[in-house]
């Protein structure tokens, strides 16, 4: 049987993986209303500052919102949950610092339910920033939510972000973090799409260069 909850797990870790438009902040969303409403369970919503698109707020397609800490440190979020253990949810964790891996596990220590969102790879298909090891954290399955594939007639899953700088594939040498919108005077978007419509110029290159020994 399973021993996870819907609504509420004290003391744990549960991650939600998947790309733009995959309903993943609606999940999240979901949760916090459900163990508000019917939990009576303090809800907690976080998320990165480096995520300006909807400010302040976590927003789902369909219209719930709700008002989101902002957090440049992760650490921050121990500071401010001091409180009733309850359900703490974190929205585009991909952003977070590396100190979101050790505040979850001392969260969970202290009887709060973390569950986190996040995009698991990065729009060269590369495991995205803290979320691989997010993953390895979670105490429940981890929960997979795909879009369709963004390419007319495709009817595949859209499991990876493709970035789009003027309307064409951007070079896998880009800097990983751009904030959909512009980068200087390019235009950058973001759409899901399978893996067989991924493009990534240059990827090779960029793989190749990974395994570059590094000065110290
Ligand atoms: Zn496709």
């Amino acid at each position: 049987m399973n021993k996870f909850n819907t609504t509420y797990n004290e003391g744990s870790i549960e991650v939600i993986v998947g790309t733009m438009f995959s309903g993943k902040s609606r999940e999240l969303l979901y949760r916090g209303t459900r163990a508000e409403r019917y939990g009576q369970i303090p809800v907690y919503y976080f998320k990165p500052s480096i995520d300006t698109r909807d400010g302040e707020y976590i927003n789902s397609r369909d219209g719930i919102t709700k008002k989101a800490s902002l957090f440049k440190q992760s650490r921050e979020l121990l500071e401010k949950l001091n409180d009733k253990p309850g359900l703490v949810l974190i929205d585009e964790a991909q952003f977070a610092d590396k100190n979101i891996v050790y505040v979850s596990q001392l969260l969970k220590r202290k009887g709060y339910n973390i569950v986190i969102s996040g995009l698991p790879n990065d729009y060269r298909g590369q495991p995205f920033g803290v979320m691989p090891e997010l993953m390895a954290l979670s105490d429940a399955p981890i929960k997979n939510i795909f879009s369709v594939c963004n390419i007319d007639g495709c009817h595949n899953d859209g499991v990876l972000p493709q970035r789009l700088r003027n309307g064409e594939p951007d070079s896998a040498l880009s800097p990983t973090i751009i904030i959909e919108g512009s980068d200087n005077k390019d235009k950058i978007e973001y759409e899901p799409r399978c893996e067989l419509h991924h493009k990534v110029p240059e990827i090779d290159k960029y793989l190749e260069k990974q395994m570059e020994p590094k000065d110290c």
